[in-house]
C-alpha cells in the first residue's frame, strides 16, 4: 500500500521469467464465521507461495490485529479518498464498517506470476468477477446453519448484537451459492484447506494441458 510499511513475510516471490505468465486470482468468499480465514491458512501450508490480499477497513481493530497484517485499519476519510483516487479493486459497506480490496496488493503480484487470494464477502465477490471474469470463485459453506452460530461464538471477536447482525447477513449470503465456481464445504478444516489447495493446483493444472 503506498506510503505504508507492509511485514511481508508471508509471500515468497518467484522472479519475474519475463515470460508473460501471469498468477490467478482466487476469490474466498461465504459467511462471517464460516473458516474462510482458517481454510486459506491451511490451504498457504501446502502453498507457501500465495500471496493473500490485505484489505483495508474502517472496522476497529480486535485485540492481537495488527496495521498491515490482518487490515489497514483506515479512518473513514482516508477511506473515502483512496475511492475517490480509484485504489480498490471493489469496496463494500459490511455490518456498519467498511471494507476493500486494494489494487496495490493484487495487480503487481498477478503480473510478476504469483496467485493471490481475497477473502472477501459476497458482494465483493461478485464485483470482482466482474471486473476480472477470469478470477476463480470459492465460496465456503457451513456444513450446517448451526455451525455459523457455533463459530462466531466461540471465536469471541465480536460483541451478542454483532454476532446477530452477521448471522442475518449470512441468510443472504447463503443463496449466493451458486454464483460461485466451486463450492467447498469446511466440515473439518484440515480437509477443506486441502481441497482449497488441490483446487488451486488443478487450475494450474488445466492451463498447462490446455
Ligand atoms: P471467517 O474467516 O470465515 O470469518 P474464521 O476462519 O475466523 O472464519 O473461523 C471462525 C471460527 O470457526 C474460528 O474460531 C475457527 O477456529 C473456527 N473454525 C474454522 N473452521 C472450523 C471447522 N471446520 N470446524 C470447527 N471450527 C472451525
Ligand atoms: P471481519 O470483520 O470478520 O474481519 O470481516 C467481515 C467480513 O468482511 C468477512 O466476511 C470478510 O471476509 C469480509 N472482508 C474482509 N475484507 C474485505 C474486502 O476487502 N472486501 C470485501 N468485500 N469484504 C471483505
Amino acid at each position: 500500500m503506498p506510503g505504508r510499511s507492509r511485514p511481508d513475510g508471508a509471500c515468497t516471490r518467484r522472479p519475474d521469467l519475463g515470460t508473460g505468465v501471469t498468477g490467478r486470482l482466487f476469490v474466498v468468499s461465504g459467511p462471517s464465521g464460516v473458516g474462510k480465514g482458517t481454510v486459506i491458512r491451511g490451504a498457504r501450508r501446502e502453498l507457501p507461495d500465495l500471496a493473500v490480499a490485505t484489505s483495508a477497513t474502517t472496522r476497529p481493530r480486535r485485540p492481537g490485529e495488527r496495521d498491515g497484517r490482518e487490515y489497514y485499519f483506515l479512518g473513514q476519510e482516508d477511506f473515502d479518498r483512496r475511492v475517490a483516487a480509484g485504489e480498490f479493486l471493489e469496496h463494500v459497506s459490511y455490518a456498519g464498517n467498511r471494507y476493500g480490496t486494494l489494487r496495490s496488493e493484487v495487480e503487481r503480484r498477478l503480473r510478476s506470476g504469483h496467485d493471490v487470494v481475497l477473502e472477501i464477502e459476497v458482494e465483493g465477490a461478485r464485483a470482482v468477477k466482474r471486473e476480472m471474469p477470469e478470477a476463480v470463485l470459492v465460496f465456503i459453506a457451513p456444513p450446517g446453519v448451526a455451525d455459523l452460530e457455533k463459530r462466531l461464538r466461540g471465536r469471541a471477536t465480536d460483541t451478542p448484537e454483532e454476532i446477530e447482525h452477521r448471522l442475518r447477513i449470512a441468510r443472504g449470503e447463503m443463496e449466493a451459492k451458486p454464483e460461485f465456481d466451486h463450492v467447498i464445504t469446511n466440515d473439518d478444516a484440515g480437509r477443506a484447506a486441502a481441497e482449497l489447495a488441490a483446487l488451486m493446483r488443478s487450475v494450474h493444472e488445466q492451463e498447462e494441458h490446455g
